[in-house]
């Protein structure tokens, strides 16, 4: 590269000065090379990335920059490469020591069979996907969703499963806001069992306090009169089977004192004990909550795996997050498809049910995959063996055992002697959970030896514990009722058949191993291999979150690493990692904010100022904290309308709160006005909440928490490189001002950490993921990252260009940019020929695309984000694509082509319309190959599985688990 190079200099350097080495990282990282980007960029108008920064990114908020390196980013370390960042992590991962775990509390150890790791886990094909919006390039992944929502369904008794909560103590807490929000009962009082493990508690008296629900803790017992519920009204009940002691009690006493009392009762189910045990659906339930981590997912030192939530039919509506339904397609086939979208914070805002969006759908489908692959048979076979390793250690113990009806953790008494047994246990490589001085529990699971048992029974004998007394072992086995019978989970088997199986449902779908995901707002950028690497070493994936801190001080390190790094990238002074999604993220700032206020004496402040083109969670989460939304208007171009801000502000006086606002906006622009717009917010006493959902237009230019933000989530699975996984999993941290440090989240079992504010399961959330973030800032280094984020704007620019005379740009900032996507406004057109965006995303996969993201945030619209990962030859295929798609749409205008038949209305297309009839006005190639056949030079096509979904039908219809083979027939 010469020193003209519109590149910046640094990486230049770097790669210059290394004539025999690799590429810097950078240059793999990001998708146009010099020749590319100098094209770019001469399409757009500017000389180089520093100049488009100048004259793209409000001078009042830029950052300076000296020799490539912005300010914030002084501190990063210098980039390292692939090899070295690989060796950095290896140095951390052997810091960690990974015993046996038996600590348990809803964590156990798994054996993740090796086809399922290597084909899903480690599966570009599975986890570059994005959440299934687009269903008829998503088959695949949406039949596995619904073999999980089926899994659950079946196991827990109930008849409706969702597709996925963030963590099963979060999925306790929708429990909670979802009997509020079903129930007549009109008390605010829920009642939760004290046997609930300390984080599912502690998350949902956090969710409490600001809905003015009242938790009252109870010791519930079937045995007890009344089963021991308190006096007076409560509208719910919240116990949890078995329970954190590891007692196992039947639900049916549990749920018909409930339904007595006229409270809706939610039951915490593990899983694998549901193998066994009546769940609580057959018994009238309400709810079931919990995880699925033990279903071949990982530990992961906390996560992510995915949570769960079930409900009786009545409640279907009620049902926060995703829910996969079945439907049919244009040609009358089987279908499936997101249900009831409506229902989604996008579309609900301030009414949704919840604020969850990106849940667990990578680690849901792990789960769902175990299942298949032992079948009913397999997993009874797996839960026996782990309550029989638990009856060997209870007969051991003898009358130290608390309760004789247990399923997979057993509760020592063992007087004086807890400390040490535990650090005996230690001495031999496990570990136990020490409950206080006077009890131990000991949990089992599926990697559970005979050797185990032997450590564990000898550390309890050397103090005396365990000499003979008896226990009577209970006989839990009641369960009478089949589960799991749908052909999904008894087809694959083998490893031969789970192996095709796998494959045959990767191939339905388009995800970034084919295929640019062009989705503004969701940043699908490049998931690198070294980045993800490590996420299976065992050192990282085998950790319990509640291990000793001296066991995990590796992935403590690179915790507190990232923190710093991040807080560096973003301006702020703390950041906590522990939200498990942008929404978890949001919630938890604002939390913060309330607290702040509270702790001023300002306990009136609960107005929170959302503009109107504000992502869906934003408001949720907003009510969530327990403030109240008030919407500020947009102006004609986008920006939040200055003068109705002023207004609001004036209206409520002293009862501001915060303002929540997306940087750059949720329309792609950089607003100039955000330095007054957060100086407006603090003059009258309220914080600001800058969105950090779109960092990827940030990252080495500009730092929110210099600019004017006092909190703001980031999310990982967008700008730093956490694969989106068809749906999540996700990381949400948030960085906050100084003033805002002690009201970030704690946890009671990590106290590094204060005990309040609990937002999800684990300390540090979905730690195991978090490794992939660490490697992509360690690679990129200062100069890359800002490159990327120049090179994001700059691609983002050139499609807005290419594009502005056939589709019009809706939005741009001062001098006519964008910042890192661009919002094409299709309203006119549809207006004058009748063809939709829905007809135009959906002839994308024709051409072998994915959709834009579809009428967000204005409907009628596609959002377009290339990201700095696409190279020219992607960028102009996706344009060249969109042009030709223009002109069908012309013609279709000139009346060539009917309105309702047509190449665009008719799309996608699949195999299955190259033979049979065809009385289409257009013809089978202009159907499949519009862009030429392969042969001929055209790009690679994807092909779609099935025809346009109809999605009214599979609303009317609600089918939400595995219909029988038969239905595949018709
Ligand atoms: C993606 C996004 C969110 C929500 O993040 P999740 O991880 O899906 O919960 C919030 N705000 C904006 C602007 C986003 O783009």
């Amino acid at each position: 590269m010469s020193s003209n190079s519109p590149v910046p200099s640094s990486a230049d350097s770097s790669s210059a000065a290394s004539t025999v080495a690799s590429p810097v990282f950078a240059d793999r990282h990001v998708g146009p090379d010099a020749d590319e980007l100098a094209r770019i960029l001469d399409v757009i108008g500017v000389a180089s990335l520093d100049e488009l920064a100048q004259r793209a990114v409000p001078s009042n908020i830029a950052d300076r920059v000296a020799d490539s390196v912005p300010d914030g980013l002084a501190a990063l370390p210098d980039p390292l490469s692939e090899v070295q960042t690989l060796a950095r992590l290896r140095e951390l991962a052997d810091r960690n020591t990974v015993r046996r775990s038996m600590i348990g509390l809803g964590y156990y150890g798994t054996h993740t069979p090796g086809v399922i790791r290597r084909n899903v886990l480690e599966n570009p094909a599975w986890y570059t996907a994005y959440t299934p919006y687009q269903p008829e390039i998503s088959q695949g992944r949406l039949e596995a969703l619904l073999n999980f929502q089926t899994m659950v369904a079946d196991l827990t008794g109930m008849d409706v499963a969702n597709a996925s909560m963030l963590d099963e103590a979060t999925a306790a807490a929708e429990a909670m806001t979802l009997m509020l929000r079903a129930t007549k009962n009109k008390s605010r009082r829920l009642v939760v069992d004290a046997d609930l493990f300390p984080q599912t508690r502690a998350v949902i008296e956090t969710r409490a306090e600001p809905l003015g629900i009242e938790i009252v803790v109870a010791e519930l017992d079937p045995a007890l009169d009344g089963v021991g519920l308190p006096p007076g009204d409560f509208y719910g009940v919240i116990t949890q089977i078995p329970g954190a002691s590891g007692r196992l009690v039947d639900a049916a006493p549990l749920v018909a004192a409930a339904h007595e009392r006229d409270a809706m009762i939610a039951v915490g189910l593990d899983l694998l004990a549901a193998t066994l045990v009546t769940p609580p659906g057959e018994v009238g339930a309400d709810v079931c909550f919990g995880t699925t981590q033990r279903f071949g997912v990982p530990m992961g030192f906390g996560g992510p795996h995915a949570g769960y939530l079930s409900v009786a039919t009545a409640l279907t509506r009620q049902l926060p997050g995703r829910l996969v339904g079945v439907s049919k397609d244009a040609d009358g086939n089987l279908a499936y498809r997101l249900s009831l979208q409506t229902r989604e914070q996008h579309i609900r805002r301030e009414k949704a049910t919840s604020n969850i969006c990106t849940a667990q759908v990578l680690l849901a489908i792990i789960a769902a995959m175990y299942a298949s692959y032992h079948g009913p048979d397999g997993l009874r076979a797996i839960a026996r063996r782990t309550h029989e390793r638990a009856g060997r250690i209870a007969s051991g113990l003898g009358s130290a055992v608390v309760h004789g009806s247990f399923f997979d953790t057993v509760l020592a008494q063992t007087p004086g002697q807890a400390g040490k047994i535990v650090e005996a246990a230690r001495d031999g490589g496990v570990d136990l959970r020490l409950v206080d001085a006077d009890h131990v529990a000991v949990a089992c699971d599926e990697t559970t030896t005979e050797d185990d048992v032997r450590t564990v029974l000898a550390a309890f004998g050397a103090h005396g514990i365990g000499d003979g007394g008896d226990t009577a072992v209970a006989e839990i086995e009641n369960r009478t009722s089949d589960y799991l019978t749908h052909p999904a989970f008894h087809d694959h088997r083998t490893e031969t058949a789970m192996l095709r199986y796998l494959r045959s449902l990767s191939d339905k779908d388009i995800a970034l191993d084919r295929s640019m995901i062009p989705l503004g707002s969701c940043t699908m950028k490049l998931n690198a291999t070294t980045e993800m690497e490590p996420i299976t070493w065992p050192e990282f994936a085998d950790l319990h979150p509640f291990a000793p801190a001296a066991d995990t001080a590796g992935i403590r390190e690179l915790i507190g690493e990232l923190a710093e790094w991040l807080a560096a990238i973003t301006g702020y002074d703390r950041v906590s990692l522990q939200p498990n999604a942008g929404s978890q993220g949001e919630y938890a700032g604002l939390l913060a904010i309330r607290r702040y206020h509270l702790a001023n004496g300002d306990a009136q402040r609960d107005i929170c100022l959302i503009p109107a083109s504000a992502h869906g969670t934003n408001a949720a989460s907003a009510v969530m904290a327990g403030m109240r939304v008030v919407v500020v208007a947009c102006r004609e171009n986008g920006d939040v309308d200055t003068a109705d801000l002023a207004a609001k502000i004036a209206e409520h006086g002293d009862r501001l709160a915060a303002t929540m606002i997306t940087y750059p906006s949720t329309h792609g622009v950089f607003e100039a006005a955000i330095d007054q717009i957060c100086a407006a917010v603090h003059d009258a006493g309220g914080q600001v909440y800058l969105d950090g959902a779109n960092l990827n237009a940030l990252v080495g230019v500009a730092r929110p928490g210099r600019f004017g933000g006092d909190v703001s989530h980031l999310n990982l699975h967008k700008t730093f490189c956490i694969p989106h996984g068809g749906g999540g999993p996700g990381v949400g941290p948030i960085g906050v001002r100084e003033h805002l440090a002690p009201h970030l989240p704690g946890h009671p079992l990590a106290p590094e950490l204060g005990d309040d504010l609990t937002v999800s399961a684990a300390p540090y959330g979905s730690a195991s993921i978090l490794p992939i973030t660490y490697a992509y800032i360690l690679m990129m280094g200062a100069p890359g990252l800002r490159r990327a984020t120049l090179s994001a704007i700059a691609s983002a620019n050139y499609i807005a260009r290419r594009l502005a005379d056939h589709y019009p740009v809706l939005y741009t900032g001062d001098g006519g940019w964008v910042a890192h996507e661009c919002i094409l406004d299709l309203r006119e057109l549809t207006k004058e020929t009748g063809v939709t965006v829905d007809d135009v995303a959906k002839r994308l996969a024709d051409y072998g695309f994915h959709a834009p993201t579809m009428s967000f945030p204005v409907a009628g619209t596609l959002m377009v984000e290339p990201t700095e990962s696409e190279n020219l030859a992607e960028l102009d295929a996706f344009c060249d694509a969109m042009i030709a798609i223009r002109a069908e749409i012309d013609r279709v205008g000139a009346g060539q082509w009917p309105v309702d038949d047509n190449p665009l209305r008719g799309a996608p297309h699949t195999t299955e319309c190259l033979v049979g009839e065809w009385d289409h006005p257009y013809t089978r190639e202009e159907a499949v190959y519009p862009s030429g056949l392969p042969s001929s030079g055209a790009r690679a096509k994807a092909w779609p599985t099935v025809r346009r979904i109809d999605g009214a039908f599979g609303d009317r219809n609600l089918v939400c688990s595995c219909p029988p083979i038969e239905a595949f027939a018709d």
